[in-house]
């Protein structure tokens, strides 16, 4: 029996997609240069039957992806070059367990990321990563991608809040992994970008809601100042929750879209900054971040401590991308780090880098992290606009590891990076990543060419730093 009858067998109508209205939906996640249609779409509820999908798979050479809500910026949930099966895994979302007393959640993977705090809200307990798209991402992404976002300067990454999984590995083999438990392979799991298993099951870490939030506007005419408050507020020893920056372009696409937030329009940038703790933490704190921005005063400052004037000020921020759809059809979001005592003159060059390519190039960015996002807004349909959006991309990754930072600070790889990997891996670093991926995925099938170069991309000569060096902590 051929491959998909084998699945429509397994399978109840519905759960098995191969028309090509469903399939058009699949093609692409969040990075439009890339895009592919899958050969089907199948929608698991359990782990037994992710594990029979995968088997299945196995037993006649088919390629597989896991896709949560597609919101990743890298290509990872896109099918390959090769005819790939797409399992949709945003179904399998139940809050399966919860224990405030041991600070627990063990939920399915498609659990999105803002549901499992809103869930969980009257306990007082909250899960801390919160990327700027938790409204739609699920929970078995952030730990693919080992995601951040604007709270994990303070909280950490994903991967310092999980526990436990359950991964199908792509030979069908269902493992549970727990921290603890010996050798750290639950390690090897945050930011495996797909390409190990399937996850089906988390045990996640919660902690504690704040008592207090302070947040804090503060408008500056130009960039280099709201850097230079970045730099000034790290260097004091306080660690705020949050320091965000937004470009003067993106304030006006904030501004004219429907997550307008307020934020002044003469502003040349915009710093969000954010206290959480105990109040007398929160008030400590404060005294030092206000005589810091009294140091070198910016054009407006709004602070609060009301949930809904904090919303707002949050508003602007979480919808920036989506705001962006105002100035072009499509964006490549890019996602390099830097040391933090290089930002200014590092994003003075990298508009130079869009000024040389004829983009529209914006910045939203972690700033206490050193974690960029410059967005180049383009016009997929124009074959010049995206050759220039992706050289552009290309020069901007490259300046951030000449810099001394890296390609992928929290949107991993995936197919978008690949040929970026050389800036920072020898042949010997990508073989050690190929022996890894191959002890879970032997037959190379799950989420093939993505992540890991798999041609002779990388130069013997390409600087060879330790792999920890991906990512913003
Ligand atoms: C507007 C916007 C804002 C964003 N802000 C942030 C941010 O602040 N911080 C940040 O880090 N990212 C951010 N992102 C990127 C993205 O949201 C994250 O990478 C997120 O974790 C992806 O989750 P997802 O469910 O959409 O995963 P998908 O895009 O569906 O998949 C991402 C990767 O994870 C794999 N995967 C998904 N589910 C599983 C599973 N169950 N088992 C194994 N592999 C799996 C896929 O194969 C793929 O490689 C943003 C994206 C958008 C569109």
């Amino acid at each position: 029996m051929d491959f998909l009858a084998s699945l429509l067998r397994r399978f109840p109508q519905g759960r098995v997609l191969v028309d090509t209205a469903s399939k058009l939906a699949y093609e692409c996640d969040g990075f439009p240069l890339h895009r592919r249609l899958p050969l089907a779409i199948v929608v698991p509820r359990s782990t037994e039957d992710v594990r029979d999908i995968v088997k299945l798979c196995n037993e006649h050479g088919v390629a597989f992806v896991a896709r949560g809500a597609g919101t990743g910026l890298s290509g990872g949930a896109t099918p390959g070059d090769r005819p790939t099966v797409v399992l949709a895994l945003a179904g399998m979302r139940e809050l399966v367990r919860f224990d405030p007393d041991d600070r627990v959640a063990v939920v399915q993977p498609g659990l999105v990321n803002l549901d499992l705090s809103v869930a969980i809200q009257d306990s007082g307990l909250c899960f801390a990563p919160d990327p700027s798209s938790q409204k739609a991402c699920t929970l078995g992404g952030n730990v693919a991608e080992n995601s951040g976002g604007p709270h994990c300067f303070k909280y950490g990454m994903t991967t310092d809040h999980v526990v436990g999984v359950t991964l199908v590995t792509a030979d069908g083999t269902v493992r549970h992994l727990r921290e603890g438990d010996g050798a750290d392979l639950l390690g090897l799991v945050p930011g495996h970008e797909g390409t190990f298993g399937i996850l089906t099951e988390l045990e996640l870490r919660l902690v504690p809601a704040p008592q207090k939030i302070r947040t804090w506007l503060a408008a500056y005419s130009d960039m280099s100042a709201a850097c230079r408050a970045v730099s000034r507020i790290v260097g004091s020893g306080v660690v705020p929750a949050a320091l965000e920056i937004l470009d003067e372009l993106t304030i006006r696409a904030v501004e004219a879209s429907v997550y307008a937030a307020g934020y002044p329009q003469d502003a040349g940038a915009v710093l969000l900054i954010e206290l959480d703790g105990s109040h007398l933490a929160v008030d400590t704190d404060t005294a030092v971040i206000e005589s810091i921005l009294a140091e070198e005063p910016p054009l407006t400052l709004e602070a609060t401590e009301d949930a809904e004037q904090r919303t707002r000020l949050w508003k602007g921020r979480k919808g920036a991308f989506g705001a962006m759809g105002r100035l072009a059809p499509d964006l490549y979001v890019l996602d390099g780090v830097v040391p933090r005592s290089k930002l200014e003159r590092v994003l003075q060059e990298i508009c130079e880098i869009g000024r040389t390519h004829e983009v529209t190039l914006s910045n939203v960015f972690h700033a206490g992290d050193g974690n960029l996002h410059p967005n180049l807004s383009f016009d997929g349909r124009d074959p010049i606009q995206r050759a220039r959006a992706l050289e552009a991309g290309r020069e901007i990754l490259a300046l951030c590891v000449r810099e001394g930072g890296s390609i992928s600070g929290e949107h991993g790889v995936g197919s978008e990076k690949l040929e970026h990997m050389e800036f920072m891996f020898a042949s010997h670093d990508i073989e050690i990543f190929r022996a890894v991926k191959a002890c879970f995925d032997p037959k190379g099938l799950c989420n093939p060419h993505k992540a890991i170069p798999t041609g002779a991309s990388c130069k013997e000569g390409a600087s060879a730093k330790a792999p920890g060096v991906l990512g913003a902590h």
